[in-house]
């Protein structure tokens, strides 16, 4: 590159010329002019933030079948394309290596964490379930019908949508009889 060349590449030499602030163009090297955001080119999925109820919305971008990033959604009427710190790391509850995959089982009396199958830890936690109903289960109360149990309770997650929780209600309240139910509501 000759000097000529290179001077003229010079910010100050660049905002003489243009008449600009420097603040702009003018004031990058040409590596920073040619970088290029990690999510060009990517596909995107709207969706909303797993973690709390305010529900703000994300943009998930993916390529070729991987995760690319996830960033907040300016579309969306509750965040406007903001997320929390909480939010803003999504990506990382996906991808970061420290991420559990497997159920861990500790045992009465254990003094270690096994790992088990999901197939096997819902089939333990059905069991255990089924087992209290029926023996806390109340038909009646001072000759009263009362039908329910107080000994189970269950509290919803942040991302349990309406659909969810009616599922929820209808097979834990009218076909179990708990009544010692919460949830962290959606709209
Ligand atoms: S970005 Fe933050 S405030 Fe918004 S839903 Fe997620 S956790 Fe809640």
């Amino acid at each position: 590159m000759s000097f000529k060349s290179l001077l003229s590449q010079w910010p100050l030499i660049q905002q003489l010329k243009t008449g600009a602030r420097g603040t702009g163009l003018e004031v990058m090297t040409e590596r920073t002019r040619n970088l290029r955001p990690k999510n060009e080119g990517a596909e995107v999925a709207r969706s909303i933030c797993p973690y709390c109820g305010v529900g703000c919305g994300q943009l998930v971008f993916h390529k070729e079948g991987k995760l690319v990033s996830i960033e907040g959604d300016p579309q969306s009427p509750i965040s406007r394309g903001h997320l929390c710190p909480k939010g803003a790391d999504t990506f990382e509850l996906h991808t970061h290596p420290g991420r559990l995959k497997k159920v861990k089982y500790r045992a009465p009396y254990a003094r270690e964490w096994t790992e088990i199958d999901l197939e096997e830890a819902m089939d333990m936690v059905a069991a255990r379930m089924w087992d209290t109903r029926n023996r806390t289960f109340q038909e009646q109360k001072d000759g009263q019908c009362l039908m329910q149990t107080t000994a189970m309770a269950h509290l919803g997650g942040a991302t349990l949508d309406n659909e969810e929780n009616y599922l929820i209600k209808k097979l834990f309240t009218a076909g179990l009889g708990m009544v010692c139910l919460s949830n962290q509501a959606r709209i």
